[in-house]
């Protein structure tokens, strides 16, 4: 049985305790790094000002060449994406001088936040691809503390490439992730016993989603009684496996009987490997009966351990955003323990979670002090943005407070300085002295099924534009507030809960009108929100439900039953308050769904 115990404040990350001399190396590099968490941040500072002590970005702001903290503190101001576009597009277009960095930016990396509803561009360099991987070599090591066992069987990991586009100046431009797996890093890795996928590489680089997704889930049933953990980065592409096999099993148990490949496999890559190079792809009725058993009774509840019985638990992220997806994988794995691994970002990995088996509310990573040089910005919600450049110091890595929260700022070896994440990050304890953090959330975000992050501005645009389509009826959107639907379909949609006020209310605006206004909203968001829809199919079409007059009222009139002020009442523009949905779902009058994809082609500005 696993260890899960998880009242322990100090995670014992014990090199002595360690089954093989790799493991036992790594876990000491984490007690080194930990231990002298503020030397090492020093020295890591004083590399990349070093490093990049000529590159234009600096010079801005006359270092004269000093590499400590206290010039550094002095002369270099906080920024965001914004103030480093000019920057950037110059790198885009083809501007090769050393502007951000004194290394070559090897490529672009899209966040999946946005700025202006772009993704926005992190420049990274090569040597990043060394740090990645580093961070990624310390997950095993740690986890094996807690579940032994795991080089007896495989992993069944859901890993998908997305789409990339290259700049003006021929830089590619693609995910963080799609970047690592396309490396010579990911495809050349060394055996290693700890690290078996039932997913053939060549179906992980598959750029096409069907294909690519009906290729791992087919090898995750073929060696089902080998999986023994079953994960994908982030919860909602889990849940998007499930429903995929809800939609596909009778297919894939065909060819699982057969011993053949759906014909809809044209990825001549995957075909060679699945029908001539692997040794297991030969007809296996019993196994197919198993599975048809399975999923063929009415309830899908506890599938994952019905299927894959060995399974010893889930590793998905399940903290921040993703922790709307936890009923749904408690219900669909029998309640198999959640295991959070890692923070990272497209800017930077910052760290690993040590107690990787504990409850996800529970879960605190601690950031790796050799990955970037990292402040935090005491969050105080009430600051304007004014008063906190100005008045607030960022506080050193060792130096934040138990309980408090704070923004993360990165200064990287690839040429971000003092840069806001935008990640709410509240410290929980301390390993030796790196402090962990309970990631609490990402600012400005309302809404979010996979990748995308939809800010209240945005919908508010989307709303706007949306209600341009009703005034030929003279109708006008009174309130609306919206919700993140994860629990009902899969994947997940947004729901925006609109209350109308109509003139004529003999004419009111058509069905067919409403469904246009859910497009209308889809086609204003951001294009991470459209790739969902339209590439990746991580996103269901957009719902707009229709509820009664006074409705909002009502809403109201809750909130101040429970103690909010009367005078400072704001309609909150996004619910997930049970009582509250229930009110609203109890007042809806008709429901409308966007008819069609928005549009979207993985060029930029579309
Ligand atoms: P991206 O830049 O698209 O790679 O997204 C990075 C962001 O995803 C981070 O800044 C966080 O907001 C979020 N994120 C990454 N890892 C985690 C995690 N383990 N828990 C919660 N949120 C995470």
């Amino acid at each position: 049985m696993p260890n899960m115990d998880t009242n322990r404040r100090t995670p014992a990350i014990d090199p002595a305790a360690a089954t093989s001399e790799k493991d036992a190396k790594a876990l000491q590099f984490i007690q080194e790094m930990t231990k002298n968490a503020d030397s090492v941040q020093e020295k890591v500072l004083a590399q990349i000002l070093t490093q990049n002590a000529h590159t234009e970005f600096l010079g801005r702001y006359k270092l004269g060449g000093a590499t400590d903290r206290d010039t550094f503190k002095s002369k270099i101001p906080m920024i965001t994406y914004e103030d480093l576009q000019p920057d950037i597009l110059r790198i885009a277009n083809g501007d090769r001088s050393p502007i951000l960095s004194s290394h070559p930016i090897s490529e672009f990396l899209t966040s999946s936040g946005t700025s202006a509803g772009e993704r926005k561009l992190m420049p990274t360099i090569h040597e990043e691809l060394d740090r990645r991987q580093l961070l990624y070599s310390l997950l095993m090591p740690v986890m094996n503390l807690y579940v032994p066992g795991l080089d007896k069987g495989k992993g069944l990991y859901f890993l998908f490439v997305k789409s990339e586009t290259k700049t003006p100046g021929g830089l590619l431009a693609r995910p963080v992730l799609t970047s690592y797996y396309k490396s010579e890093h990911f495809k050349t890795r060394p055996y290693d016993p700890y690290m078996v996928y039932t997913s053939p590489d060549e179906a992980i680089l598959c750029s096409d989603s069907f294909q690519s997704m009906y290729t791992q889930m087919l090898c995750g049933l073929y060696h089902n009684k080998e999986v023994l953990r079953v994960g994908a980065v982030f919860a909602s592409g889990l849940l998007r496996a499930i429903g995929f096999l809800q939609l596909n099993w009778q297919q894939l148990t065909h060819d699982i009987a057969t011993g053949t490949l759906n014909p809809k496999i044209t990825d001549p890559s995957i075909r060679e490997c699945i029908l001539n190079r692997s040794p297991f792809f030969k007809p296996n009725p019993t196994l197919a009966e198993f599975i048809t058993n399975a999923c063929s009774i009415g309830s899908w509840e506890g599938i994952i351990t019905k299927i894959w019985p060995n399974t010893k638990y889930l590793d998905v992220i399940v903290t921040g955003a993703m922790a709307q997806y936890i009923p749904t994988l408690n219900y669909y794995s029998g309640g198999l323990p959640l295991a959070c691994t890692m923070y990272a970002s497209s800017e930077c990995y910052f760290g690993l979670n040590l107690e990787p088996m504990a409850k996800p509310s529970d879960v605190s990573y601690t950031i790796m002090p050799n990955m970037a040089y990292f402040e935090f910005l005491p969050h105080e919600p009430a600051a304007t943005a004014t008063q906190t450049s100005t008045q607030q110091r960022l506080v050193d890595l060792v130096d934040v407070e138990i309980d408090k929260e704070y923004e993360l700022v990165i200064t990287t070896y690839a040429g971000l300085c003092r840069y806001r994440v935008g990640d709410i990050l509240r410290v929980t304890g301390f390993h030796n002295s790196a402090p962990q953090f309970h990631f609490v959330r990402r600012k400005n975000v309302l809404l979010s099924i996979d990748a995308d992050k939809t800010d209240e501005a945005e919908l508010q645009k989307g709303v706007e534009s949306a209600s341009q389509l009703l005034s030929e009826f003279g109708t006008t959107v009174v309130e609306y507030t919206s919700y993140a639907d994860t629990k009902t379909t899969i994947p997940g949609h947004y729901v925006i809960y609109w209350e109308l006020m109509i003139k004529d209310p003999d004419s009111p605006p058509t069905d067919e009108v409403l469904n246009q206004c859910c497009l209308a909203i889809e086609e204003s968001l951001n294009s991470v929100y459209r790739q969902g829809r339209v590439a990746d199919n991580s996103i269901g079409p957009l719902e707009i439900r229709i509820v009664k007059g006074g409705t909002f009222e009502e809403l109201m009139d809750y909130a101040i039953s429970r103690g909010a002020s009367i005078n400072q009442y704001k309609v909150p523009r996004c619910v997930n308050f049970t009582p509250i949905m229930e009110l609203l779902d109890s007042r809806v009058i008709s429901t409308h769904f966007s008819p069609v994809c928005p549009r979207w082609t993985p060029s930029r500005k579309q």
